[in-house]
């Protein structure tokens, strides 16, 4: 019986070979996701940036720090969590997601969070939120704590603004901080 890290690297490995869609030619190095298998608390971006491409680490450029930040005020570190994207390639200058890519690179991220189990899920900007509740608006559930059943788990979401959102505009950053607040209260009550 293979353990999640096993798993999770067979998982990487399918990334890495992965041609599905076409960003695999134009990206340096593919971002599977990173962290403990064992996870209670996953994180889900949308798609690596330069310096994840560079890398191949997720969160490693300035949002990155910023979310290191904030997982400091709440007692979390890397160590505790899993961090994911959306896409596992980066797309050329950091555009948006398109809906085919969505739809045929989320099979690796549903197949991670199959094998993790976590309880709790924190999505960063609007695309990972949309992957759980299509057509919502991120200004609109940002910061609230939803209970659903999703894939045969039992999972609270947490949608908030993704950290680079926090990096541009003063208010979103506000925003950002208190929902991690509140984010750490219900981590809290587990
Ligand atoms: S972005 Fe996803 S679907 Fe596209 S090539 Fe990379 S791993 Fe495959």
């Amino acid at each position: 019986m293979s353990t999640k890290a096993q798993k999770l690297k067979y998982i990487e490995d399918l990334v890495a070979k992965c041609h599905k869609c076409q960003l695999y030619k134009t990206a340096t190095n593919p971002v599977p996701g990173q962290g403990n298998p064992e996870a209670k608390v996953v994180f889900i971006g949308e798609a690596p940036g330069y310096y994840e491409d560079q890398q191949g680490i997720p969160f490693v450029g300035n949002s990155g720090k910023l979310l290191d930040k904030l997982l400091v005020k709440i007692n979390l570190s890397r160590q505790d969590i899993f961090i994911a994207n959306i896409l596992k390639h980066r797309p050329p200058q950091n555009r948006d997601p398109l809906p085919q890519e969505i739809r045929l690179c989320t099979t690796f991220l549903k197949a991670q969070l199959e094998i993790i189990q976590p309880k709790v899920i924190i999505t960063l900007g609007r695309f990972a939120m949309n992957y759980f509740f299509p057509g919502e608006y991120i200004s609109k559930v940002k910061g609230q704590v939803r209970k659903i059943k999703w894939n045969g788990l039992q999972l609270t979401i947490i949608p908030v603004y993704h950290p680079s959102a926090g990096l541009r505009n003063g208010a979103m950053l506000q925003a950002l901080e208190q929902d991690f607040q509140k984010i750490g209260q219900f981590l809290d009550t587990l």
